[in-house]
This record gives C-alpha cells, structure tokens and sequence, in this order.
C-alpha cells in the first residue's frame, strides 16, 4: 500500500472535520428533547414498555452517535504525531481507498477482518 501523498491527507482531514461538524449537530439534535423523549407519566404496564424501548432506542442513537465522534476526534488527534493513515496493529499504510470510504479507519482491512472475525 502507498503512503498517503500531501494531497490525500488534506483532502481526509477535510472529510473528517466535515464529518466531525456533521455528528456534532445530530447530537445537538438529539439532545434538544432535553432528557428522554418519552416522559413517565401515568401510563398501562404497556406503555411503559413501549416508552422503555423508545428511551433505549433515542440512548443507543446517542452513544451510536457520541462513538463516532470520539473514532473522529482520535483519528483527527493522529495528524499531529504524523500517526494518520498507519494501521494501529500492523503500522502498514491503511491505504487511501479505505480511508476515503472511511476516514476514521484505524485498522488496515486485514487487521479489521482478523478483527471481526474473532
Ligand atoms: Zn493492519
């Protein structure tokens, strides 16, 4: 695999402060309910298994969401010690296709595949 040329780490940095930008406004919009969305008021034995799963689902969004943004925030923290796009098992060179379709990459395909295949 190639390094990455001067080009190709402004145009990751670039999606990566994008994408940064992006999941910083879909928490703020989860977040504008303030707390949970469905509230515990006098409710069937029913309903409150359906708001429990509501309520699961909206904290699962937010720590879907608040993952990603710590995954973008560590791979941007990678261009100032020059660590951005080496693999974090390996040290090869993620390789620039990999890291276009996924800028927060941290493993290298192979080292993702071992990975998941655990
Ligand atoms: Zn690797």
């Amino acid at each position: 695999m190639e390094p990455l040329t001067e080009n190709q780490l402004v145009q990751l940095r670039q999606a990566l402060d994008a994408r940064l930008a992006q999941l910083e406004e879909q928490l703020a919009a989860e977040l504008v309910t303030d707390g949970l969305p469905v509230q515990e008021v006098e409710t069937s034995p029913a309903d409150k298994a359906t708001n429990r799963l509501l309520n699961d689902l909206a904290i699962e969004a937010r720590e879907h969401l608040t993952a990603q943004m710590t995954a973008v925030r560590k791979a941007l923290a990678k261009f100032d010690d020059g660590s951005y796009g080496l693999c974090e098992q390996c040290g090869n060179d993620i390789g620039f296709a990999r890291l276009l379709a996924r800028p927060e990459a941290g493993l290298c395909i192979t080292c993702q595949a071992r990975l998941e295949k655990r």
